[in-house]
């Protein structure tokens, strides 16, 4: 799907009032901004429409409320995190339905800020209501979402805004998009994809999808354990899904189908209880003791995934190899994330990570930022690994938007 979304050059949007959605769904602990990662990166886009004067309304959501006002929910020192960022005041508007919004934001002046409280505190938000959108929509000359990870849901700041108002994509949702593109739609070959965590049950749609886009499969964590058992290999204790195994073997005899080369581990880090530096091996997969589960893909598996990886041109990257949290279960992982750094750092292959625990494991390997593009999104980069089309994205790249 090779798409052309509607791009506003900040100086084209100068003095004018506009509502930006972006992501400031961001982890909190005790009523403050635990990690500000999201906020930093969409930072530099705020910070070009502000130097053209613009009257900047951000919205964005933050948790459930599922429609209800929840205090801990608030964004309200989200606005004071950014407002430190920033260095500039910003403005908080705590109830986007209140008489008084409109005069609110006409009386911003250009170059000034305002974040409105959690759209989701409103049940209309997330059912993409028009009246809502329209309220929302007569605030502002035009719109801009920068939410990639939002695009999944057709909400109102979502969809129905792009609907209503010159409507573009901004600056970190349209890397976002480039980046996916040029790893799933336009890639240099060959195309390697890493997936592991936990579960097939919750990738059945991704592992179908790649086994279609890409040269070559990688499988570990948990899930590989599902697809070794299938194929008759006894996985002992480890983590695995029987009532998958038959899927598991369907997606194997489509990937041969479909020349995708799927490389399970051949042996694995094994121990018999879960935790950190709990005593382990290295064993082959097949010689598991009863008691024994891997908790890591072992050194053989990760010599012949290193391989593969410094053969690809491409590198998919969706969830760690073992379990990661508790060294030394990090190991594959750690090692594996080096080498995709590495040939990336020499200009050899282009590497996209995302989704779920992908972004603590590979910040736990250190390499987060040395890869060409790693994406915060959680649940709508899975999906567009899933080859779905995002709501949010569609809308834009409708003819006639901004
Ligand atoms: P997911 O959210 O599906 O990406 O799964 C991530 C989780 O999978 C992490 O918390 C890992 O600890 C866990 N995990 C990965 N490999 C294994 C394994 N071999 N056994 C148990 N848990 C694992």
């Amino acid at each position: 799907m090779a798409l052309s979304l509607p791009y506003a050059d900040p100086r084209q949007l100068a003095g004018k009032t506009i509502l930006m959605r972006v992501d400031f769904n961001l982890p909190m602990q005790d009523g403050q901004v635990r990690d500000d990662t999201r906020m930093r990166v969409a930072l530099p886009g705020i910070k070009e429409l502000l130097a053209e004067r613009v009257r900047l309304v951000l919205l964005s959501h933050l948790g459930r409320p599922k429609g209800q006002k929840h205090a801990d929910l608030s964004l309200a020192p989200v606005a004071e995190h950014l407002a430190g960022l920033l260095g500039q005041k910003v403005h908080f508007a705590p109830d986007v339905l209140a008489d008084g919004l409109a005069d609110a934001v006409s009386g911003l002046g250009g170059g000034e800020v305002m974040l409105a409280e959690n759209l989701r505190f409103w049940p209309q938000e997330e059912a993409n209501d028009d009246g809502f959108a329209r309220h929302l929509a007569g605030l502002a000359d035009a719109y801009i979402n920068d939410a990639f990870s939002a695009a999944h849901r057709a909400h109102a700041s979502i969809d129905g805004l792009a609907r209503l108002l010159p409507a573009y994509g901004g600056p970190t949702l349209r890397a976002e998009i480039t980046a996916l593109q040029t790893a799933l739609d336009t890639p240099q070959r060959p195309v390697v994809a890493v997936v592991g965590g936990a579960k097939i049950s919750s990738k059945l749609a991704v592992l179908d999808f790649l086994t279609d886009k890409v040269d070559c499969l990688i499988l570990g964590g948990g899930m590989a354990n599902t697809f070794l058992a299938a194929g008759g290999v006894d996985m002992q204790a480890s983590l695995m899904e029987p009532d998958l195994f038959e899927t598991a073997r369907d997606i194997l005899t489509k990937a041969d189908a479909r020349g995708c080369h799927i490389l399970l581990p051949e042996d694995g880090l094994a121990a018999t209880s879960f935790g950190a530096n709990v005593p382990h091996r290295a064993v082959a997969n097949a010689a598991l003791a009863e008691n024994e589960m891997v908790l890591d893909i072992g050194p053989a598996s990760i010599k012949a995934a290193a391989a593969q990886i410094q053969k690809a041109a491409t590198l998919l990257w969706n969830g760690p190899l073992g379990a990661f949290e508790y060294p030394p279960f990090d190991t594959a992982t750690v090692a594996l994330a080096r080498i995709a750094a590495e040939q990336t750092g020499k200009g050899a292959l282009v590497s996209i990570a995302g989704g779920g625990d992908t972004v603590a494991a590979l910040n736990h390997a250190g390499v987060a930022d040395q890869l060409s593009y790693m994406s915060l999104a959680g649940g709508a980069f899975l999906e567009w690994l899933e080859g779905r089309e995002l709501p949010g994205i569609a809308v834009l790249a409708e003819p006639g938007r901004g």
